[in-house]
Parts: C-alpha cells; sequence; structure tokens
C-alpha cells in the first residue's frame, strides 16, 4: 500500500490522501478537497483515481468531489447515513465493509459518530495498519460536535473503536492542527514531557513532510487518550469545582472536549 498525504496549504489546513495499490496503480481519493493537487499527484505518479471517499458530509471534505469524478469516473462511497447530506454516493459504507483498492489494498470501513453522526474513517488491512481518520482523531487532538455531531458518541468512539486499535497503527488526520493541539495537552497536564519535546520537533515542521503518528504516541499525547492521567484529572477540577470525587473517564472525556472548545 502506497499511502500519499496531500497537503492542501488552505486556511483549513485540510489533509487529502491517495491510497494507492501499488501492483496495478489504482488509487483511492480520501476527501479530495484540493482536487488539483490529488489529480497532479495521481498523474505524475501513473496512478488511476478509480474511487473517493469521504470520511463524512463537511464542505472541506467533500468539496472536490465532482472535480476529481469528472476527471476520472471515480465511484464515490461514504457513510450509509451520509446519503442525502453528500451528492452522488455510489456505495453507502456500514461497519465492517471492505473497500478494494488494486489487487493488494483492502480497507475496512469503521463507523465513527460523534464529530459527525454520518462519519466514516478507513483501516487498512496491512501489516502495520493505518487509520485515515478523518475529522474524528486529530494528531494530538478530537474532531469538535458543533457542526452535526455529538460528544457522548465521540468518546464512545474513542472508547471502544479507537483505544483499541494496535499501538503501532499510523493515524492519518484530516487536518494538521498538530502543534495547536500539543499546545491544549500541555495547558491540560504542563509536565508532559513528551509532548513538549514533539513540540519542540514539529513545531515548524513543512507540512508537506508532515509527522505520522501512530497510536502509541497518541496515547502519550493526546489528551483525549488520557483519561486517568493524575495530573490531567487534578486541573480539570481546578477548572470544574463541582465535579464529583469518583471521576468516570467519559466525564473527563466530556469536559476537556468543552475546555477544548472554548481554548
Ligand atoms: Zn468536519
Ligand atoms: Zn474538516
Amino acid at each position: 500500500m502506497i499511502v500519499e498525504q496531500v497537503w492542501t496549504a488552505n486556511d483549513y489546513r485540510n489533509f487529502n490522501y491517495l491510497i494507492v495499490c501499488p501492483e496495478t496503480g489504482e488509487a483511492l481519493a480520501v476527501d479530495p478537497l484540493d482536487h488539483n493537487k490529488c489529480l497532479t499527484a495521481a498523474k505524475a505518479n501513473g496512478w488511476q483515481i478509480t474511487q473517493v471517499v469521504n470520511t463524512h458530509e463537511h464542505q472541506d471534505h467533500t468539496g472536490g468531489n465532482d472535480a476529481v469524478i469528472a476527471a476520472t469516473g471515480a465511484k464515490l462511497l461514504a457513510h450509509a447515513n451520509a446519503v442525502g447530506k453528500i451528492d452522488g454516493i455510489d456505495r453507502g459504507l456500514v461497519a465492517g465493509d471492505i473497500i478494494k483498492v488494486g489487487k493488494t489494498v483492502e480497507l475496512e470501513s469503521l463507523d465513527t459518530p460523534g464529530h459527525t453522526m454520518s462519519h466514516v474513517c478507513l483501516l487498512s488491512h496491512t501489516d502495520q495498519p493505518a487509520l485515515f481518520s478523518g475529522d474524528t482523531l486529530f494528531n494530538a487532538g478530537a474532531g469538535n460536535c458543533h457542526h452535526g455531531g455529538h460528544p457522548n458518541e465521540l468518546y464512545t468512539t474513542f472508547a471502544t473503536q479507537l483505544a483499541k486499535l494496535p499501538d503501532e497503527t499510523l493515524i492519518y488526520p484530516g487536518h494538521d492542527y498538530i502543534a495547536n493541539n500539543l499546545r491544549f495537552t500541555l495547558d491540560r497536564e504542563p509536565g508532559n514531557e513528551r509532548a513538549q519535546t514533539l513540540l519542540d520537533d514539529i513545531d515548524n515542521q513543512d507540512p508537506n513532510a508532515a509527522l505520522v503518528s501512530t497510536l502509541a504516541l497518541e496515547k502519550e499525547v493526546n489528551t483525549f487518550f488520557r483519561l486517568q492521567n493524575p495530573t490531567v484529572i487534578a486541573r480539570l477540577r481546578e477548572a470544574f469545582p463541582e465535579l464529583p470525587e469518583d471521576l468516570d473517564p467519559k466525564t473527563v472525556f466530556l469536559k476537556l472536549r468543552e475546555l477544548r472548545n472554548s481554548w
């Protein structure tokens, strides 16, 4: 499996992806907002885009569909419940569906509500798995729930699906928000040395050659995976003195999400 991460350099800091079968050159485009860059990258490498997947219905993920499909004839795939929210879906995805790319690539559709209620992540069936996480999981952060989502479901997605993936899973998010997210982690957990060294490393990184994290690294630097951390909990009590003595991980997650909304 070849993964081409396409940095759009737009104000929203979107990442688009091409996932390619090295044997046949067939490619699947994930959220190809910057259709010019995606089509150019495919052409330069001799790849044929045969499928487009939208992780969810937001315009900064679907806005390149028409141009890519007009140029390539690709089929459009998205969450089955996104029918009516995204025009022209050829295949609605449910949990466990397998998407084949060429001869060698298999991607599993994960039903991951929270950022919106019709959001899919793609998990590759490769020796080292890769997760294309859209706006659900960012490097060192979690998606917001302002535009059609719910924090309860986002928590459930994190706790019951993402946290259980293999530690070596590569994380390919829909946006480059890592620097700001690491600053939030350090605000919540000032002694997190791994987050501080990572921030020093990536603060001025070229997003055209962005760091690709793993789930293991996320568990060290992503506050939304550190719900039992004593410092995170103590700092949360400073912000919300009314919190009960016994704090469950879900409440910690929801309060962190609330703080992040206005941070
Ligand atoms: Zn979104
Ligand atoms: Zn987005």
